[in-house]
């Protein structure tokens, strides 16, 4: 096992007990495993170190994990990635869209078939890493919400720059690769929004700015 002993494994979960769990489990392989709670936390990462796999959650807070994949892919297409989530039980059943080289699902599957597949893998890394170069990944977005307007919005992160801007829906093209140019810099941004599942855009309850009844109303 010493020839796995430098490969790196970054695990992105915002569910602290998964993370840790399959950190320690990798770790007890051999593997040299780091953390990230989100996708924004996993690319301030990956500008310091760049691990050979990622392990990402596919339903987390502040960015998506299909969004995080598409960047990952597109600014680091020598690393795998695993998608992972507790919400589809085989990746036959994930979305059209979802940029990963295999899928792992919490809850149905045991560490074993995680180890399977990160041997998976590393072996034939090199292959994929070719691949990935030639395609272009879009970006993957969930619709985020609608504007005071009652216009749907979505936020993009720009691939290029990593800033992030919101943009209004105004097509039904729903599914279907789009392209805008990024505020900040000169690229541009491919996307597909999925307007379909709650999943990747998990209901945060956030409250309207409303004005709060007087003591006398009501
Ligand atoms: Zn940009």
């Amino acid at each position: 096992m010493s020839h796995l002993s430098h490969l790196e494994i970054l695990v992105v979960d915002d569910d602290d007990a998964i993370r840790n769990s399959l950190a320690m489990v990798l770790q007890s392989s051999g593997y040299d495993v780091s953390i990230a709670m989100h996708g924004f936390d996993a690319l301030l990462q990956l500008k310091r170190r760049i691990p050979a796999i990622v392990i990402s959650d596919l339903n987390m807070p502040q960015m998506s994990g299909f969004e995080f994949l598409s960047i990952v892919r597109r600014r680091f297409p020598q690393i795998s990635v695993i998608a992972m989530s507790g919400a589809y039980l085989s990746g036959d059943a994930v979305p059209g869209g979802v940029i990963a080289d295999a899928f792992y699902s919490k809850g149905q599957s045991s560490p074993e078939t995680l180890l399977h597949i990160v041997a998976d893998l590393v072996r034939t890394s090199a292959a994929r890493a070719v691949d990935h170069a030639r395609e272009s990944a879009p970006v993957w977005i969930p619709r985020n919400g609608k504007d005071s307007h009652g216009i749907p919005y979505v936020v993009l992160t720009c691939t290029d720059c990593l800033r992030s801007f919101p943009l209004s829906v105004i097509t039904e093209d729903l599914q279907k690769i789009q392209e805008t140019p990024c505020l900040f810099c000169p690229n541009t941004v491919r996307y597909i929004i999925d307007f379909s599942l709650a999943i990747a855009s998990p209901r945060t309850e956030v409250k309207a700015v409303t004005t709060v009844p007087g003591p006398n109303e009501d």
